[in-house]
């Protein structure tokens, strides 16, 4: 390790921390950056939902981390272990540690496996599968499907991309029905939430594709348990002020309730988002939020994205409490506005007027060729691009936009977002 001191620590080499180093260098090359990663790889997991519909190749999804670093910032392969933010130091697994005048905090988010009982060990059978794990098994589950019930589903806590775990349900329909399995398939999705997706606008469409497709949507099921030697997930029937429930349709599921409020349903195939949260050493850190709903994730204003407590901290991406969808294209605008307010603190002493708005996008694959494009802000209003607004209606399922997803965003992420140029 070259120094032990820095103008600007950044926590996490993912989408939001290569990101937020290219912007700050192309800006002002004199800038000493210390960027703390432990991963040899950087993964571009947008296209991990193409991988595990068989359309996209997983090698191109991975790139050496020491690539990805900007010229001039110092990479740390390390784990950042702890925060003194009162004293301006992370100290790291090895036991070095580094100062700063900023820290920028974006480790990502933890995929809390065991916080499924018996998703582990779900894991290591030949039917349970998850793109946020591992997208090339999905990818052998799907080719290999039979029939029976194809059950795909998403925890109750946040997720990065909260619209993965129903694109794949989409994909795997397409792909049932060209193997001539999809006539003998139950294919159901089930969510702990009330609607298919939150914003009017996108969830009409979606409603649309799934009955189109025939799909079977289970809302208010939340996922609790998974026996994988009986292949039965079992769901908390989650709708708020009701905790009774009664199957009203089987529709030849063989689902079951039992007790008050645990449905029971058997599964041939299942994938699933695993539960997430923030990773441990941001939840017990000083940085993260000590109660309310927001405990554990990193506690900045949702505007600034600066520390609620430590005004030369600021925090982005996924291990942010931020009241929206957790997302690469979220990123993309939110570090502008903190290298805006590094930037302008290095000049000034004060916060830029830059302001993030809550901007994220979903892009939802609906079939092989086709994609609805779903953009928004905080509070769910929807937030199109100016410039794709003018020429398509992306609430639509659209080929131009399938194009987008599948060649345009892995290429602007790689040469233009991962370089600091957008
Ligand atoms: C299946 C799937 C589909 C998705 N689809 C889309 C999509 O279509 N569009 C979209 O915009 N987004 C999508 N996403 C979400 C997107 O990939 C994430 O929101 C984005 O990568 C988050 O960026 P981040 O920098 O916060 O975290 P990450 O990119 O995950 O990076 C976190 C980094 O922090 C590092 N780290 C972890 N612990 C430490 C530590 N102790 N010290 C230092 N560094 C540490 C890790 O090694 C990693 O490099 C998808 C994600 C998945 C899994």
């Amino acid at each position: 390790m070259s120094n032990t001191h820095y103008q600007v620590v950044i926590v996490g080499g993912g989408t939001a921390g290569i990101m937020t180093a290219a912007q700050l260098k192309r800006k002002k090359p004199d800038l000493t950056i210390g960027l703390i990663d432990p991963s040899s790889d950087h993964w571009y997991q947008p296209a991990w939902t193409l991988v595990g519909a068989g359309t996209f190749n997983m090698g191109d999804t991975r790139r050496k981390q020491a690539d990805q670093i900007p010229a001039g910032v110092d990479w740390i392969q390390d784990h950042a272990e702890t925060f003194q933010p009162d004293s301006n130091q992370v100290t790291l697994r090895s036991g070095k540690m580094l100062t700063y005048e900023h820290l920028v905090v974006c480790p990502g988010i933890k995929l809390d496996i065991d916080a499924l009982p018996g998703l582990r060990e779900a894991l290591e059978t030949d039917s349970v599968c998850s793109n946020y794990i591992d997208p090339e098994k999905t990818w052998r589950i799907i080719k290999n499907f039979k029939g029976g019930n194809a059950v795909f589903t998403q925890p109750s806590t946040p997720i990065k991309c909260g619209g993965a775990p129903q694109k794949i349900a989409y994909l795997a329909d397409e792909a049932f029905r060209k193997q001539g399995v999809r006539e003998k398939t139950n294919l159901v999705f089930a969510t702990p939430g009330s609607v298919i997706f939150g914003v009017k606008d996108f969830a009409n469409t979606l409603m649309q594709v799934i009955h189109k497709k025939g799909m079977i949507l289970k809302t208010f099921y939340n996922p609790v348990k998974i026996d994988p030697v009986k292949k039965q997930i079992h769901f908390k029937w989650s709708k708020p002020g009701e905790n009774a429930c009664v199957i009203t349709e089987d529709q030849g599921l063989k689902e079951y309730v039992e007790g008050e409020s645990t449905i029971i349903m058997p599964y041939d195939m299942l994938h699933l988002a695993p539960p997430q949260s923030a990773p441990d050493f941001v939840k017990q850190s000083p940085l993260a939020y000590q109660e309310g709903p927001s405990k554990g994730w990193l506690e900045v204003d949702i505007n600034t994205l600066q520390h609620k407590r430590y005004a030369n901290i600021f925090g982005l991406g996924d291990a942010a409490a931020l009241p929206t969808a957790k997302t690469g294209a979220a990123i993309r605008k939110q570090a502008p506005v903190v290298v805006a307010n590094i930037l302008h603190r290095i000049r000034t002493g004060a916060l830029a007027t830059e302001r993030y708005e809550g901007y994220s996008s979903c892009p939802l694959v609906t079939g092989y060729g086709k994609m609805v494009l779903a953009e928004f802000k905080y509070d769910n209003v929807r937030d199109s691009d100016p410039l794709l607004s003018r020429f398509f209606d992306t609430s639509k399922e659209l080929w131009s936009m399938w194009v987008l997803k599948k060649y345009g965003l892995p290429w602007l992420y790689w040469n233009r977002m991962m370089k600091g140029r957008m």
